[in-house]
């Protein structure tokens, strides 16, 4: 069992922006999703942890290494897949992946070939091994770039918005890819969207302008807001009124007709419905409480 210890993270950048503020989370193996919108601080707390930056103030852990005095020791022990991972295009799948592992100081040239082959065999492009990369679509290149980060065997695997521009089958092959790592080693990865945590997160943060609003199991929050949302078809002109005296956390089309989404602690009123709870919901209200 590995751990993570993030404790009260802080970094203004010099233009004056505040990415993060006292953000403090604690990680073990399986699958964390950081859910926020865009801005929110997270490629900045991932690249912090990757020791790629530096905080102004806090402290990062993992199983014990003070991540921030000992970066070298930190990045034998870390799997970073960026948002934007830079590829050859005319070399072969295979081609690059050893190229990586040479980087990675896998020096005995057999090793580096099982070790290349293993991985392509777990990332399922073992078939596509001597197709060249500019080839490969989204979803293999995401792979491809996994495959990149486990060559050392990293306790610790850190992914920007994995599964930005996937179309759904290989969205879904990506998401069990990362279940599988999650057994073995704490994965974290950022996401603008609910349903990639929802599907598949052990554990989750939902983080908004620097700030942690909320941490913990995903269905622990959902059973927090039982008999608590609740949605109403409205006029579109009505919106100001509805905004004005109740907590509308959500403003959605539902077959092309106008729905609010409210959270109350009692049912708002006789034409309102009861919603059955779930993430979604949790967000929009997170979000909400903060920006109010
Ligand atoms: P997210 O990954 O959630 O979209 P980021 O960590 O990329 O959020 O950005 C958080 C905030 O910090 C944003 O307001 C962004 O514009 C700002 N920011 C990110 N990187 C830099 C940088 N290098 N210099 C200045 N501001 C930055």
């Amino acid at each position: 069992m590995n751990t993570l210890t993030i404790s009260t993270i802080s970094k203004t950048y010099s233009n004056g922006v505040s990415a993060l503020s006292n953000v403090s989370l604690e990680l073990g193996n399986g699958l964390f999703g950081l859910l926020g919108p865009n801005g929110a601080g997270k490629s900045t707390l991932m690249r912090t942890i990757a020791t790629l930056q530096s905080p102004d103030t806090g402290t990062i852990h993992l199983n014990g290494i003070n991540v921030l005095e000992k970066p070298l020791e930190i990045q034998k022990q870390l799997g970073y897949l960026p948002q934007e991972f830079g590829m050859y295009p005319t070399l072969t799948a295979e081609t690059v992946l050893n190229h990586f592992a040479v980087l990675k100081g896998i020096k005995n040239a057999k090793q580096r070939k099982e070790r290349v082959h293993y991985l392509l065999e777990q990332t399922n492009l073992f078939v596509h091994r001597s197709k060249k990369v500019g080839g490969f679509s989204g979803g293999m290149k995401r792979r491809l770039g996994i495959a990149q980060a486990l060559l050392t065997n990293p306790s610790l695997i850190i992914v920007d918005e994995p599964t930005a521009g996937l179309d759904p089958t290989e969205r879904n092959r990506f998401h069990n890819l990362l279940s599988a790592l999650g057994e073995e080693a704490i994965v974290i990865f950022s996401t603008h969207l609910v349903d990639d945590v929802k599907e598949l997160c052990t554990n989750m943060a939902i983080l908004s302008e620097g700030k942690v609003l909320w941490s913990g199991i995903p269905e622990d929050a959902i059973e927090e807001m039982g008999g608590r949302i609740y949605g109403k078809h409205i006029h579109r002109a009505d919106l100001p009124f509805y905004r004005s005296n109740f907590e509308v956390i959500a403003e959605l089309l539902f077959r092309g007709k106008p729905q609010i989404i409210v959270h109350a602690h009692t049912k708002p009123g006789h034409d309102f419905e009861p919603l059955e709870p779930n993430l979604q919901h949790v967000y929009f209200s997170k979000i909400h409480a903060h920006q109010a």
